[in-house]
C-alpha cells in the first residue's frame, strides 16, 4: 500500500504511562514507602497480534497484565481498550468490557475450581454474565472442550483428573468463553514440561489463527517469546526498557539488559559463537529503586549521566525504542 494513503488503525489495547505502587505500612499503619512495581509503562497490542512481554522474576510484568484488567486498581496512567480507558469505567461498566479480555493463568487450577466439573468450570463465565440458557451454555462448553482437544466426555470430569498441560488447555477453554478479543497470558506455560509447553503454545498459535485474538504474553523464557510474539517488550524494575518487532530484537538488541538477557538463550547451533554478557549484582529492590537509570547498578556501559539522569523513551527505528543515555539523539 502507498505509505501516503495508508492510515494507522487503532490498536486493540494502548496502555500509556502506566505506574503501579503498592504502599508498605509499617506496624503502626503507617505508610513508610512505595514499592514502584510498576513504573511509566506505555505500549500498544494491535487485532490479533502477539504481544510478548519478559524480564526476571519480579520486574513488574504480572503485576502488569493483572493492572490492565483492573485484577489490581492501577496508581495512575491509562490502559484504552478500542479507544476507551478501561481505567475510567464504574465497576458495572468494567464488567461488560471484561467479556473482551480475559487471563490465562500459570496455575490453571486460579480458573478451575476442584470441587466442580471442568465442564461447569467452562461455562461459569456465560452464567456470571447472563450468556444463553443452560442447554446453550454447555453446547458451547462442549465445542470449547473439542477446540482444546478433549472430547466431550471430559465434560464430567474433575480437575484432578488431567496433567497439568491438560488442565492449561482446559482453563484457555475457560478463558476463550465468552469470545473475547484480548488474552492476557501470565506465565501459562512455565510450569510445564518442555514437551507439553510446545503443545500449549501450538494450541494458543491455532487459536489465535482461527479466532483473530491479541495476546499479551508474560514469560521469562525468551526461546518462548520468540516463537510466538510479534513484538516484544523488555521489563526491568518496573520500566520497559526497549520494545521492538521480535526477529528486529533478536537479531539486533539495544539496551544493554536486553543483551545480557538474549546472550543467554542458548542458540540451536553449537558452532554459533555468542558472547555471554554478564551482569553483576543483584536486582535492586523496587521499593528503594536506582537514581537515574534503573539499570545503572549492573550495567557495563553506566556513564556519570546515567546515575542521576532517567532516559527519556527514544524512537531508534521503525516501531523500536529503547530507554538509554546511548542512544540518546
Ligand atoms: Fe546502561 Fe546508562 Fe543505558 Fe542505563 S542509560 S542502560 S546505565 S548505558
Amino acid at each position: 500500500m502507498n505509505s501516503e494513503f495508508s492510515v494507522k488503525t487503532q490498536p486493540l489495547l494502548q496502555v500509556k504511562e502506566l505506574h503501579k505502587h503498592f504502599p508498605v505500612k509499617s506496624s503502626l499503619g503507617l505508610t513508610t514507602g512505595h514499592v514502584k512495581a510498576v513504573n511509566g509503562v506505555s505500549f500498544d497490542i494491535e487485532t490479533g497480534q502477539t504481544f510478548g512481554l519478559v524480564g526476571e522474576s519480579g520486574c513488574g510484568k504480572s503485576t502488569l497484565g493483572r493492572t490492565i484488567l483492573r485484577l489490581i486498581e492501577p496508581t495512575s496512567g491509562e490502559a484504552a481498550y478500542e479507544g476507551t480507558n478501561l481505567f475510567a469505567l464504574d465497576r458495572r461498566e468494567l464488567r461488560s468490557y471484561r467479556q473482551n479480555m480475559q487471563m490465562v493463568f500459570q496455575d490453571p487450577y486460579t480458573s478451575l475450581d476442584p470441587r466442580k466439573r471442568v465442564g461447569y468450570s467452562i461455562e461459569e463465565p456465560l452464567l456470571i454474565h447472563k450468556k444463553g440458557n443452560k442447554r446453550e451454555r454447555t453446547e458451547i462448553a462442549m465445542a470449547l472442550l473439542r477446540k482444546v482437544g478433549f472430547s466431550e466426555e471430559h465434560y464430567d470430569r474433575f480437575p484432578h483428573e488431567f496433567s497439568g498441560g491438560q488442565r492449561q488447555r482446559l482453563g484457555i477453554a475457560k478463558a476463550l468463553a465468552l469470545g473475547p478479543k484480548l488474552l492476557i497470558c501470565d506465565e501459562p506455560v512455565s510450569a510445564l514440561d518442555v514437551s507439553i509447553q510446545s503443545q500449549v503454545i501450538n494450541l494458543l498459535e491455532e487459536v489465535q489463527e482461527e479466532l483473530g485474538i491479541a495476546y499479551l504474553f508474560i514469560a521469562h523464557d525468551l526461546s518462548v517469546v520468540r516463537h510466538i510474539a510479534d513484538r516484544i517488550g523488555v521489563m526491568y524494575l518496573g520500566e520497559m526498557v526497549e520494545q521492538a518487532p521480535t526477529e528486529a530484537l533478536f537479531a539486533h538488541p539495544l539496551h544493554p539488559y536486553t543483551k545480557s538477557l538474549l546472550s543467554a538463550v542458548p542458540v540451536p547451533d553449537p558452532r554459533a559463537k555468542r558472547q555471554r554478557v554478564m551482569l553483576s549484582g543483584e536486582i535492586p529492590s523496587p521499593l528503594k529503586p536506582p537514581s537515574g537509570c534503573v539499570f545503572h547498578t549492573r550495567c557495563p556501559y553506566a556513564m556519570e549521566a546515567c546515575r542521576h539522569t532517567v532516559p527519556e523513551r527514544q524512537l531508534v527505528g521503525p516501531n523500536r525504542e529503547v530507554k538509554c543515555h546511548l542512544y540518546h539523539q
